[in-house]
């Protein structure tokens, strides 16, 4: 930790586990029977994802994809850099995609038009937070727990510079 940077708690670890119990027994309504991929756009989703998958109790199949806009800054490129891309089979499959946090809209815009021209059967979006203030263009987002408002976030697997991944809360960097 950095004592320079002030943190302070938005959604605090219970309150996250809670968002995600709401999310997943929407998820099992629409999911049950359909066996989907849940796709992680990695880095910042992989504690979202971990967390959500263990609250759903049906076949599903796990997959990762990792994209990169943020580089050294608190402000997108908006350009997306794939890191790793859709190395996995989503013909007439169900997916869903696991984002941690939907800013510009860009990044699920951008994967949701891969899988669609790949074929998928149905491409859905579940993004534990979701920043209004910041959509740049229409975004649809299925599945959505908290609201964050027009600030820098970190924890909960959102870093800033590659720190805070491993706080257990969502914090404001100020
Ligand atoms: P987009 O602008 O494409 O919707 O957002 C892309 C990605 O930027 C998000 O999935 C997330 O990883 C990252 N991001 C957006 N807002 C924040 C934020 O407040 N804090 C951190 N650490 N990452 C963010
Ligand atoms: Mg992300």
């Amino acid at each position: 930790m950095n004592d320079k940077d002030k943190l302070s708690v938005l959604y605090s670890r219970e309150e996250i586990a809670s968002a995600i119990k709401s999310l997943a027994q929407e998820i099992k309504r629409e999911y049950k029977d359909k066996k989907p991929i849940l796709i992680s756009i990695l880095k910042g989703s992989f504690m979202f994802m971990a967390d959500l998958v263990r609250e759903l109790d049906f076949p599903l199949e796990v997959e990762f994809v990792r994209f990169s806009s943020y580089g050294r800054e608190k402000k997108s490129s908006g350009e997306i850099k794939v890191i790793q891309g859709i190395t996995f089979d989503v013909e007439n499959r169900h997916v869903l995609i696991v984002d941690d946090i939907v800013d510009s809209g860009l990044t699920c815009n951008f994967l949701k038009k891969l899988l669609t021209d790949k074929k998928a059967a149905s491409v859905k979006v579940c993004a534990l937070s979701i920043k209004p203030s910041q959509h740049t263009m229409p975004v649809n987002i299925d599945y959505s727990g908290l609201v964050i408002p027009d600030k820098f976030v970190v924890g909960y697997g959102l870093d800033f510079n590659q720190k805070y991944r491993n706080l257990p809360d969502i914090c404001i960097l100020e």
